[in-house]
């Protein structure tokens, strides 16, 4: 049976279709992931006018018919995020971001949790600062993003205590097998943590997202971020992200 829904949504990604319409990939609040059709998006004097753009934060009236995809048609704006579209260092940033969630939250099936965890990620990113000559790829917000999306998801890497032992001794090392790190008698391969990089992320999964520009993560604490992030998509879900490689 045909029916609408209102729903918040943020739009991940999206492709034209034909002369004027675009297909949309969603991330909604109610529920999850949702592909659509902006008909007519594309005319000059369209009602949806600019935003249903990637990033942008919007209200939506979606129409589910007998296809797989939902057809728009209603679209207020919430917030447009134009800062993350015309800044090209956010914007590389933020296309990570729309990525993890492409590959995570497949599902048409709600989550609170990974759509709050997704509309904070954008607000902090819209303020928060450049880091001209820095890899996208190391930036702490879009590091505290993907940490908190994996918790979300139930791959959390375990940092309390060693993964194998249960001892409290420092880790050094990260296996993606047992999604936890290992103390130094534990320590056989995977990948080796620094003490900043232990601590980094520790504090990354337990702030919100908006304190990770002032977290004060170093280098050397980012790339081990981002390496436990990267082993952790690879083990779990079987999957790289093109933008993290860039
Ligand atoms: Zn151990």
């Amino acid at each position: 049976m045909a029916r609408s829904t209102t729903t918040e949504a943020v739009v991940l990604r999206s492709f034209r279709l034909g002369e004027a319409d675009r297909i949309l990939h969603l991330y909604t609040q109610e529920r999850g992931r949702v592909g659509a059709v902006a008909k007519g998006v594309r005319k000059t004097k369209s009602r949806f006018g600019g935003r249903l753009e990637p990033f942008s934060h919007v209200e939506l009236v979606l129409h589910q018919g007998r296809g797989d995809l939902d057809t728009v048609t209603g679209a207020s704006l919430i917030r447009s995020h134009d800062r993350i579209r015309s800044e090209p260092y956010r914007l590389q940033v933020g296309m990570i971001g729309l990525e993890a969630m492409l590959k995570l939250f497949t599902e048409q099936e709600a989550n609170e949790k990974a759509f709050l965890a997704l509309t904070r990620f954008l607000d902090v990113l819209d303020e928060s600062p450049l880091r001209p000559g820095s890899r996208a790829a190391l930036d702490p917000v879009v590091l505290s993003f993907q940490l908190k999306l994996l918790w979300v998801s139930g791959y959390m890497p375990h940092l309390e205590t060693c993964v194998e032992c249960g001892s409290t001794e420092p880790l050094v090392a990260f296996l993606p097998a047992a999604g936890g790190g290992v103390c130094a008698s534990c320590g056989h391969g995977g990948i080796s943590l620094s003490p900043e990089g232990v601590h980094g992320m520790r504090l990354l999964l337990h702030s919100p997202i908006a304190a990770a520009p002032t977290a004060g993560l170093g280098e050397r604490a980012q790339r081990d971020a981002l390496a436990v992030v990267t082993a952790s998509y690879e083990h779990h879900g079987g999957f790289r992200l093109k933008t993290l490689s860039a």
